[in-house]
């Protein structure tokens, strides 16, 4: 089969809609949620002929998706074989199931994802991030690169010394890592006096948090990855909902979507689709599922996109990194804020490396941010750090000490999958 990626933007435009219009039918049939909001709003799907017409559909939200949850599913109960949540960085997580089917589906997601890399079979892939835990991707990972054919070694997550001592018996030449945890893996191997510069590693794929700023450059994070350990180093972005991946490929350019899979808008919040580079909010179509098929559904997720074909070949659209959730944005005594802004921020401050953000909203509804930083700090530090915030993001954050194991404790939750160093209290 002729491979989607590389087709003229036409056809790509032509396959795509074909899907969207039986993933719309099949919807109609199947989902009693979606059903119910054709025939609300007077949709018709025999006459939706275009973008616009498209548009006429309300957009799903996560609310929506938790609230009304049951009657996404599209399939008997006893064809589910994966249950999985969301990582639920804003409110409760939020159930969803995969058929046999979907279960292809996301391993096919996942190679064409490696592929887009260059990952081939002959290499061997070290997972460090959990294969349990309800988290799709980490098992995304295992099938698509069983799918490929590829070596693979699941380490999970944590643990650096099993990690290296993977590293120097199965050779892999790709982490799957948490970009900060490749951070934890360094200073485990300096402590231990690992060579890990002459190690088989040479690149890593990472996920969850971004490596890139908006423009695409190298972000503090990475910089600082950069500089200690020079692999070379993947952005994919995915989430459970879209149980699809975007990925860079060698150009690092953006990251690559799959039309065959997934129908993308980024649109400004009138609900008008934004130009190329203008940041807008990524809604997205699932293609090809069909345990819970989502139809314009809003990801929260603010991203920017870019068009132009790529030079390895592929027509794709390529989207930039997310520089926020919609709902995320903090407002700061009238300056506003995206929450990487400022762990961007702080990373590039460089004499704080253990912390996390917590966003707060007051009785009156304003905003307060707190940052949590350890409590050995010297007042000299705490000084340069707040007048650095103060001429980068215009506004200082309030500081608060704490014990580096209690700050450790929030960054990496017990359940949790992946750290987090942004934490909102205010839904
Ligand atoms: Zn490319």
């Amino acid at each position: 089969m002729k491979n989607i990626q590389t087709a003229s933007k036409e056809e790509i435009a032509e396959i795509q809609w074909l899907r969207l219009k039986n993933q719309m039918l099949f919807l109609d049939q199947n989902s009693k949620f979606y059903h119910k909001r054709f025939k609300k709003n007077d949709i018709e799907l025999s006459e939706i002929h275009t973008l616009e017409d498209l548009r006429k559909i309300p957009i799903t939200t996560k609310e929506e998706l938790q609230l009304y949850n049951h009657d996404f599913i599209c399939v008997p109960k006893e064809d589910i074989i994966d249950h999985v949540t969301t990582s639920g960085t804003l409110g409760r997580p939020v159930s969803l199931a995969l058929n046999n089917a979907d279960l292809d589906r996301l391993a096919l997601n996942e190679m064409q994802s490696f592929q887009i890399i260059g990952v081939k079979k002959e290499d061997v892939v070290q997972i460090t991030t959990t294969l349990d835990r309800r988290f799709m991707a980490g098992m995304a990972y295992f099938l698509g690169l069983r799918m490929l054919g590829a070596g693979v070694i699941r380490t999970g997550s944590g643990l650096p010394q099993l990690q290296w001592d993977s590293i120097e018996r199965f050779q892999p030449k790709y982490l799957i890592a948490v970009p900060s945890f490749l951070l934890k893996m360094i200073d485990y191997a300096q402590e231990h006096h690992i060579d890990f510069k002459k190690s088989s590693v040479k690149a890593a794929i990472c996920i969850g948090e971004s490596i890139r700023n908006m423009d695409l450059e190298f972000n503090a994070l990475s910089k600082k990855i950069k500089q200690l350990w020079d692999i070379e180093l993947f952005s994919t972005y995915a989430s459970s909902e879209m149980a699809t991946a975007f990925t860079e490929c060698e150009l690092h350019v953006g990251n690559h979507a799959q039309p065959d899979l997934i129908f993308t808008e980024i649109l400004d919040q009138a609900g008008a689709p934004v130009k190329s580079g203008e940041v807008g909010e990524l809604v997205i179509s699932t293609l090809q599922n069909t345990t819970m098929p989502l139809l314009r559904y809003a990801t929260g997720d603010m991203v920017s996109f870019i068009d132009d074909p790529c030079k390895c070949g592929r027509n794709t659209i390529r989207l930039s990194p997310v520089i926020g959730r919609n709902r995320q944005m903090i407002k700061l005594k009238g300056t506003s804020l995206y929450p990487q802004n400022v762990i961007d921020t702080i990373n590039e401050f460089d004499k704080i490396s253990l912390f996390v953000i917590i966003a707060e909203r007051g009785n009156l509804g304003i905003d307060n941010l707190i940052i949590k930083i350890p409590d050995t700090s010297t007042l000299t530090l705490i000084q340069l750090f707040k007048e650095f915030l103060k001429s980068k993001l215009q506004v200082t954050p309030t500081l608060e000490m704490a014990l580096p194991s209690d700050i450790e404790k929030l960054k990496y939750p017990e359940d949790g999958r992946k750290p987090r160093v942004f934490i909102d209290n205010r839904y």
